[in-house]
């Protein structure tokens, strides 16, 4: 097999957006259960990759983060340990690391978050294992960058698109959301209900959007740890709002369970070194976004 991009977790979101921009390998847990350091050796003898591209993650909704918090640390500290750890012994060229805006401090003084405000204070408490999963994967690569290899990350908003999991609990708040919406059609359901109470901020970007931007992080060799998302930060009704005209479901009420947690209030990222760098990248506007995938997605209800 010929030395080139290795892309883990390519199965899922991302991975699957990922596909039509870079020409590589995508391997999912199917091939490699990346939690088993002989099978992240494994990986490694099989494709002697030039580049990781390191997608894959234990990933999912708040409900699903705060009933298994063990797995989500676990699990995501074995996949980024193991796979950091043989990129240096495989002498991987650049590798390129995903953490997401979730694990910045639960609360800050003044927004929107910056890159250096990662560690300032502590993660959310419904994805504290993530969180500090996350956080590591971060400190673990500035600290290859510090003894000189070419290893960085980025930190994107929340994702939405058509190849989320298909189990409600591991989905985010847009896909979840669509997936609430086409069943309440399909049932004949007048109401929608949706968790807390509507008020916290969210920035929610479309995942094919960043596969691109990934691809032309590393077609650029762009080493700095970079902030990415679309500007808009609206809170969960406005967007829930847009989403039912977006898809034609005006007809259908908010119903706030609010036994149910809000998550984090807000966490917006200042994108201003992604800006710099990408000046003229334009992210898919949120309406456009939800109904491209309303549209693919809901034949799969029929
Ligand atoms: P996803 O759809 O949940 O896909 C996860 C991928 O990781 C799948 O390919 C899965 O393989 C693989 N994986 C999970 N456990 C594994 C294991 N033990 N061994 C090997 N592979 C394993 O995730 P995504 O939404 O594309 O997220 C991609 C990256 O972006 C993640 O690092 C995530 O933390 C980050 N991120 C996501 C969001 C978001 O809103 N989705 C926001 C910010 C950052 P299988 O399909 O075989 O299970």
């Amino acid at each position: 097999m010929t030395p080139g991009i290795l892309i883990t977790g390519g199965s899922g979101l991302v991975g699957t957006y990922l596909k039509d921009y870079v020409n590589g390998i995508f391997v999912s847990s199917k091939d490699y259960n990346l939690t088993i350091e002989s099978e992240v050796i494994r990986m490694y003898e099989d494709y002697k990759p030039e580049v990781i591209i390191h997608l894959a993650a234990r990933v999912g909704g708040i409900i699903d983060n705060i009933n298994y918090p063990f797995e989500y640390l676990e699990d995501n500290i074995l996949m980024n340990t193991f796979l950091l750890k043989y990129a240096r012994l495989y002498k991987v060229k650049k590798f390129l690391g995903i953490l997401s805006s979730c694990i910045y401090p639960d609360y800050s003084d003044t927004y929107p978050l910056k890159e250096s405000y990662l560690h300032k204070d502590l993660p959310n408490e419904n994805n504290f294992g993530y969180g500090y999963a996350k956080r590591l994967l971060g400190v673990h690569i500035d600290i290859a960058k510090k003894q000189g290899l070419n290893y960085s990350y980025i930190i994107p908003s929340n994702l939405y698109g058509e190849f989320e999991s298909g189990d409600l609990s591991r989905k985010h708040f847009v896909g979840a959301l669509l997936d609430k919406i086409i069943t309440a059609n399909k049932n004949g359901d007048s109401s929608i209900t949706l968790f807390g109470d509507g008020s916290p901020l969210r920035q929610f970007t479309y995942a094919k959007d960043l596969a691109e931007i990934i691809e032309l992080i590393i077609k650029y060799d762009i080493k700095e740890n970079l902030n990415v998302s679309c500007n808009n930060n609206m809170s969960i009704d406005q967007m829930a709002r847009l989403a039912l005209k977006a898809t034609n479901s005006e007809h259908l009420s908010i119903i706030y369970d609010e036994s149910k947690p809000n998550g984090q209030y807000r966490k917006d990222i200042d994108t201003t070194n992604f800006k710099n760098i990408f000046p003229s990248f334009e992210f898919t506007d949120y309406i456009m976004g939800i109904s491209k995938v309303y549209n693919k997605i809901k034949s799969r209800y029929e």
